[in-house]
């Protein structure tokens, strides 16, 4: 994709922020984006951060550690966004600034003690990855899970943990109509006209749990990473901090 474009999705992607942060009366500046590179290649991260990316998500550990080198002289923050595997944990813990999807104590122990080793100065920050739409066998931890998980990582020493993530189903993009007969299984509400409506209760009850762990834990929890491409915008409405925004800022993937 042409430097060009890269620039102007940028462009659309703020004016889409700023609406969606005007109508719930926050700030653009509270929102992270997070430029999703995946399957991308490092010239477009360049391309990117040319036009003001700062932050960069990658679903791979092995696809980073190629492509890191053709982008070492950029000063951005890394985050890993996809599920990880206890056998990359110790390499992760490395080779970027926050994973943002631990659903897993071993993996998070692994995530700690790597971090020692490596002997950094600061801690490696992480998020947990709630499985927010048990119909799906997406990765994340169970709801019924996560205070005790929540807990555990929390008390790690070289660990951060900052807040919860979440994907929740695919509806379609917000601003179009639902599709006429959307799978039961992917959980839609009962009354849900458009896909904002069908997925703003997923993207509300990350907020809730995040709520309720931060009383519990008497953590700040500052970060709620949700939403996407296609409805990032009810994502903000209902409290994103960060949103991993891929197809919209760099196009479709191979
Ligand atoms: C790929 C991916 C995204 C970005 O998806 P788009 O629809 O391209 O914006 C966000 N989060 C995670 C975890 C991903 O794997």
């Amino acid at each position: 994709m042409a430097t060009t474009s890269i620039r102007q999705n940028l462009l659309q992607i703020q004016e889409r922020i700023a609406a969606a942060t005007a109508r719930v009366g926050r700030r653009p500046e509270d929102i992270t984006l997070i430029g999703v590179s995946k399957t991308h290649p490092a010239i477009a991260i360049q391309e990117a951060f040319q036009a003001g990316v700062r932050h960069f998500g990658e679903n791979r550990v092995q696809e980073w550690e190629v492509k890191r080198v053709g982008t070492n002289n950029l000063s951005a923050t890394w985050h890993l966004i996809g599920h990880l595997q206890s056998n990359k944990a110790a390499k992760a813990a490395k080779l970027f600034h926050t994973v943002d999807s631990v659903d897993d104590l071993v993996v998070a122990q692994k995530l700690d003690r790597a971090r020692a080793e490596a002997g950094l100065p600061a801690n490696l920050r992480v998020l947990i990855e709630v499985r927010v739409a048990k119909e799906e066998t997406k990765s994340g931890v169970e709801i019924a899970a996560l205070p005790e998980l929540a807990e555990k990582v929390a008390a790690l020493p070289h660990l951060d943990l900052a807040g919860l993530m979440c994907i929740p189903p695919f509806f379609g993009p917000v601003g179009a109509g639902l599709s006429p007969s959307p799978p039961v299984e992917a959980g839609v509400q009962p009354g849900a006209v458009s896909p904002a409506d069908a997925v703003r209760p997923y993207f509300r009850r990350l907020r809730e749990l995040r709520d309720e762990l931060r009383a519990k834990l008497a953590l700040p929890l500052p970060v709620l990473s949700m939403g996407m491409s296609h409805d990032f915008e009810v994502a903000i409405e209902e409290g994103a901090t960060e949103v991993r925004v891929g197809t919209a800022l760099f196009g479709g993937r191979m």
